[in-house]
């Protein structure tokens, strides 16, 4: 706070202005003055508006992590027979979205394996080939 007198900063505890010597309680306007209880007022405000933004995005980030990690599992069962299995313990018919993903997972897995063979069949005859070619010219 500060002297009403001579407006020097003093302290809060202090009686007297050591600047001046004035009664610093001498009349009502001690304590804090309409400034310091309008900046104080600011604050309290300041600080309640960061309090909820904080907890709003505390409130976010968990939903996001919650959800998060049920997509996470989710990706990590899908194709595994536990969906099915949990699908059928509750009760919801799989017809429709069970079997087309294991057939796909399965047309997938066919697809990749029939690249691979192809892929050593190729390399395959390229070497046949190029043993040949050696061949044919040593
Ligand atoms: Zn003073």
């Amino acid at each position: 706070m500060y002297c009403p007198e001579c407006g020097a900063k003093v302290r809060r505890d202090e009686d007297i202005c050591p600047e001046c010597g004035a009664d610093l309680w001498a009349d009502e306007t001690s304590g804090p003055t309409e400034q310091e209880l309008l900046r104080m007022e600011a604050w309290v405000t300041k600080r309640k508006v960061q309090h909820r933004l904080l907890s709003l995005l505390g409130f976010l980030l968990g939903v996001m992590i919650f959800f998060g990690s049920i997509l996470f599992a989710a990706q990590k069962l899908a194709g595994s027979d536990k969906v099915s299995k949990i699908y059928k313990k509750l009760g919801i018919s799989t017809e429709e979205a069970g079997p087309e993903e294991t057939v796909s997972v399965e047309n997938a897995a066919g697809v990749v394996m029939e690249d691979q063979q192809a892929e050593n069949t190729e390399a395959r005859e390229t070497s046949t080939a190029a043993a040949k070619a050696k061949s044919k010219k040593g």
